[in-house]
């Protein structure tokens, strides 16, 4: 019997399998595709995220073409005006291609003594006493502990009970993404924003960019990617100048809510314990600390009944959560409110100050 079984090999189930495999646990992880894997991502890394990464060990074994460091963020607006928040001095963001931080994040679970299955995708858990049973197509596990680290459309969550029962939402958000082969011009992930839509631009290494899209709503027939960047941000597509590289993904809807993230000998990790949207930038940070505490307390939790250790992953990830919400629901407000947002952003261009302390709060 393995102490913990992880259902998905994305970069948070890959981290906690590396930390938890370092704290000395018996990891298998169970992933439906093959690895390395990409997703649409923004991929910008927040210095908190970048550093524990970087605590990991994981980092440095990016290779420097699918990476590139940010000093903050820059949301330019369609007449041009914008605000800049930097990081504090010591601290930095990192761009890193999907497909890199997937390959080092499973090199690095694997070089920790975890058990990474691709091409398993998990159908159903069975609770027993003492383990939890999971089973795919051919193959049954056995643990003592299950953690879905399935992403935003978690079947364990669902399968747990532990899906929120959220209003439908407004104008439901979605995104894609596609990397151009560019120089990046800036030394932030730039944000710019147009009335229903927003492109994130992320340096992702010497000669690669990446821009992820979110909107709202269903996108009008045949609209698709392109489309959408020519149509909501003229001048940057001109700038892009058509060197889209590689395929577009995309992901949504966004908002996933959960009752609780614990439940027995059951915890949920990254986008499957609850998400709000993208615009934050932060669900890969988000996760990694919540990685990083679930590695921390199992090994306390699998020596008598999970449920009193694991009280402590509950309250932090509610606040983490909270927090994050806030500055997610208050940035969405802003979005839908064009007029609103345009003076405000205007407002914080004069007031560059007020911006890094908003930033700085915002990233805890
Ligand atoms: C457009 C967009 C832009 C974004 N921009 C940023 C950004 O700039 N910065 C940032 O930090 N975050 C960003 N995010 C969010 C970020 O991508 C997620 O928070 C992150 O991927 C969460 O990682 P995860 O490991 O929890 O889930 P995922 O990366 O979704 O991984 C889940 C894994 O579980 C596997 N899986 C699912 N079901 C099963 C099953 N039944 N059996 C086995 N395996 C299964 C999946 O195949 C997948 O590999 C963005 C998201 C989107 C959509």
């Amino acid at each position: 019997m393995h102490d913990v079984a992880v259902v998905g090999a994305g970069p948070v189930g890959l981290a906690f399998a590396a930390l938890a495999a370092r704290r000395g646990l018996d990891v298998v992880v169970l992933e439906r595709r093959t690895l390395p894997r990409d997703k649409a991502c923004g991929e910008g890394l927040m210095p908190s995220g970048a550093a524990r990464l970087d605590r990991l060990g994981v980092l440095e074994a990016i290779p420097l073409a699918d990476r590139a460091p940010f000093a903050g963020i820059r949301f330019v607006q369609e007449d041009g005006s914008s605000v800049e928040a930097r990081f504090a001095r010591e601290e930095q963001g990192w761009g890193i291609r999907r497909a890199a931080l997937s390959q080092a994040l499973w090199s690095r679970a694997r070089s920790e003594g975890a058990t990474v299955l691709a091409g398993e995708a998990v159908q159903e858990f069975v609770r027993e006493p003492d383990s939890v049973v999971v089973r795919t197509e051919d193959a049954q596990v056995r643990a003592r502990f299950l953690v879905g680290a399935d992403g935003l459309h978690s079947a364990v969550r669902r399968w747990a009970g532990l899906q929120g029962t959220s209003r439908a939402q407004a104008g439901r958000r979605s995104g894609a993404r596609q990397h151009f082969h560019l120089e990046p011009w800036s030394e932030c992930v730039e944000v710019h924003l147009a009335d229903g839509s927003e492109a994130y631009l992320t340096p992702c290494g010497p000669a690669s960019v990446g821009v992820a899209i979110l909107w709202s709503g269903q996108l009008p027939r045949g609209l698709g990617y392109d489309g959408l960047l020519r149509e909501k941000f003229p001048s940057l597509w001109q700038r892009l100048g058509g060197r889209g590289a590689g395929e577009v993904l995309g992901a949504g809807p966004f908002l996933q809510t959960v009752r609780q993230v614990t439940d027995g000998r059951v915890a949920l990790l990254g986008d499957a314990a609850g998400y709000v949207d993208a615009l934050t930038g932060e669900g890969l940070s988000m996760g990694f600390a919540g990685a990083e505490q679930l590695a921390e307390l199992l090994p306390d939790a699998l020596l008598g009944d999970p449920r009193f250790v694991l009280g402590a992953y509950e309250r932090d990830h509610r606040t983490r959560f909270r927090r994050y919400a806030i500055t997610a629901k208050a940035m969405l407000a802003l979005a839908r409110r064009p007029a609103l947002r345009r003076s405000f952003i205007r407002l914080l261009g004069r007031r560059e100050r007020v911006a890094q302390i908003l930033l700085g709060w915002a990233m805890g």
